[in-house]
């Protein structure tokens, strides 16, 4: 079957579709129902049917492929490289479940993780599946208020951490940034598990946080059977930014997600099982969950967990070829980057790329961000191999557009991230009447009609209303689900995502509410108001901008106390909500270009910044506001 006749068959057909998917895993009892959407926008998939993550990531593979390997741990921040089989990933998992039970997580109660890149995270995660915990991971880059507002959200039974990850060589604690989260969230957390990485002192509070290494000594060959669990339990939720200061948590369920990993592994990441897949995002973002952990899992292929930088060689020596080298020595044939981690590499010597055989490759897939022309086909001639550029959010958990070789071969196109995947109905729609477009290169609101498919997430965490409001609601009259970016469709159906139409922005393929910037920035007391947009950035894609209107413009009146002002309120972010957050500059001015109503407008400071026509200026209140940012910008 073609691809075109496959993608139609998944939406006029969906049940004959996913059914014949969900052949892919293994299910304790068969489902009765394939799609439920009786009460749309909400979708419950293959009903029913019971099934368990860690059994199909991890168990069933133990009788064929036990001795091969399932993890390969790479830390190129502590030198070390280990692997881990199938049949001993699974006794790390029961031991780290039997941990897990002992310190009183049952099933559906919520285990937070908050970890560096280290196997003990995976072995959380997949302990959590097993016995129907819930898991939540946040990115190990989140500092503290973060991390609270995200314990207070999920009301976690336990938390799991480590004393520090590291970033370049250099200790970043991580208990100091959890012991202030812990302080600061109203809800207060039973029990912490904590790794000793032997990296940072870890002052431990008596009664509350208990070390690992004695307990798995303790628990060590424990047998922790699976429990099976309904299609639609919830598997985990992982918090993502939107419009608001508050993240939300993206509910995902068990069989549904499964299915849909299975799937894109074949469909569109052309692995095999026993082969080897290497994503070089981290278990806090969604790629992590879904192609270092489970997909990759799932489909019988080992795969990479890597921490460190793309530039640093196992002894901490410059090494720009270190990811080339992983790929020959472990014969890697699937590849998934972000265009900001090849931007990096693309300053590099380029022959560090032909150092190494890397016949094995069959493609490098890259998501999270625009892939630009120049970074798409440098990486593409440096290396040899098909860049497949993918689109896709935290909301869907896998690929919404992309072209799925593995069902037949298809050209990419530059620029565009290629066609919609099977189940997803996607359209383009006029924002204000919502028309769909039906005529090429119109640009409007990149939409998807329900039911969603599986693996998209079910709801935000414990809030139903949001979940519509949130997603449903923004295209008048239309019950659609909206992506918020702009797109367009050429005459052979390839999309082209113009950029998102609300306040997110994306840093380095993260994305992130310039909404939580500014509350925190706000929270510095000399500051009365302030303004973060998100501005065009060669290495990073887009960096935050923040423009501060002080209590006493006085205090940034002179350089010097502009530049200590502006460090200051980078460290309000750094600690509060991490690096990761912390804006490019802090600019003080003295008014923000507003409308009569009040509304600032970020898009007008957005193109100043970014030297484009700002467009009609008639309804900005103050004019002076508007020539301040010019004039900051014109002189650099
Ligand atoms: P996240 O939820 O962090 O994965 O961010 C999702 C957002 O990143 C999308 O809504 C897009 O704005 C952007 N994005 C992700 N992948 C791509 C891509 N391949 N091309 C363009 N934008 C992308």
């Amino acid at each position: 079957m073609g691809y075109a006749e496959l993608h139609h068959q998944s939406l006029v057909d969906r049940d004959t579709y996913w059914a014949e998917q969900a052949r892919r895993i293994d299910w304790h009892t068969p489902f009765t129902r394939v799609c439920n959407h009786d009460n749309p926008p909400f979708t419950r998939w293959f009903e029913g049917g019971t099934t368990n993550l860690c059994h199909n990531a991890v168990d069933r593979h133990v009788a064929t492929r036990g001795e091969q390997n399932a993890l390969v741990w790479v830390s190129t921040e502590v030198g070390i490289e280990k692997a881990y089989s199938f049949r001993e990933l699974q006794a790390e998992v029961m031991t780290m479940a039997a941990i897990l039970q002992a310190q009183g997580v049952q099933q559906g109660d919520r285990v937070l993780i908050y970890m560096p890149m280290i196997p003990e995270a995976v072995f959380a995660m997949l302990a959590c599946t097993r016995i129907g915990a819930i898991h939540s991971v946040v990115f190990g880059g989140f500092a503290s208020v973060s991390l609270a507002q995200r314990i207070e959200d999920a009301q976690p039974t336990l938390v799991v951490s480590a004393d520090a990850g590291s970033r370049s060589g250099k200790v970043v604690a991580y208990k100091p940034l959890l012991d202030e989260a812990l302080r600061l969230s109203a809800h207060k957390v039973p029990k912490v598990l904590l790794v000793d990485r032997g990296l940072a002192p870890m002052p431990r509070t008596e009664g509350r946080d208990v070390d690992y290494a004695p307990l798995r000594e303790q628990h060590q060959g424990a047998q922790v059977p699976v429990v099976w669990l309904e299609s639609t339990a919830i598997s985990y939720t992982i918090y993502t930014s939107g419009t608001t200061g508050r993240p939300k948590g993206v509910q995902r369920d068990t069989g549904g997600y499964a299915v849909a990993l299975a799937a894109s592994m074949e469909q569109i990441f052309l692995g095999k099982p026993g082969e080897t897949y290497f994503s070089t995002s981290d278990i806090g973002w969604v790629v992590g969950h879904s192609y270092i952990v489970y997909g990759p899992l799932i489909h019988g292929m080992a795969t990479i967990l890597y921490e460190g930088l793309p530039t640093r060689g196992l002894n901490g020596e410059p090494d720009p070829a270190i990811w080339w080298r992983l790929v020959e020595k472990y014969k890697v044939t699937a590849m998934f980057s972000a265009p900001t981690a090849v931007r990096v590499l693309k300053k590099q010597d380029p022959a560090a790329l032909k150092q190494h055989d890397l016949s094995s490759l069959r493609a490098l897939f890259l998501a999270g961000e625009p892939l630009d022309e120049p970074t798409g086909r440098w990486i593409a001639d440096a290396l040899g191999v098909p860049i497949i550029d993918n689109y896709w959010q935290t909301e869907s958990g896998w690929p919404i557009l992309t072209i799925a070789n593995g069902v037949e071969r298809k050209e990419s196109r530059f620029g565009s991230p290629g066609i919609p995947m099977p189940g997803y109905d996607v359209k383009l729609l006029d924002e204000q009447t919502g028309e769909a477009l039906t005529q090429p290169n119109q640009k409007g609101v990149l939409v998807i009609e329900g039911p969603l498919p599986p693996g998209f997430m079910q709801t935000v965490w414990r809030d139903d209303a949001r979940f519509v409001n949130t997603y449903w609601k923004s295209v008048p009259g239309k019950m659609v689900y909206s992506t918020f970016d702009w797109g367009i469709r050429d005459a052979d159906g390839y999309y082209f995502i113009l950029g998102r139409t609300d306040d997110v922005i994306n840093v380095a393929g993260h994305r992130l509410g310039t909404r939580e910037i500014e509350e925190s920035l706000s929270s510095h007391a000399a500051v009365a108001e302030v303004a973060v947009v998100g501005v065009a950035d060669t290495l990073k894609g887009q960096v935050a901008m923040a423009f501060v209107v002080l209590k006493d413009p006085g205090l940034a009146a002179t350089p010097a106390g502009a530049l200590a002002l502006e460090g200051e309120l980078m460290k309000v972010v750094d600690t509060q909500l991490g690096a990761v957050a912390r804006p490019a500059r802090v600019r003080f001015v003295t008014a923000l270009p507003k409308t009569r109503s009040g509304k600032t407008l970020r898009r007008v400071i957005q193109a100043l910044c970014e030297g484009r026509d700002a467009g009609d200026l008639s309804t900005v209140e103050d004019p002076g506001a508007v020539q301040q940012i010019r004039e900051l910008f014109s002189a650099g």
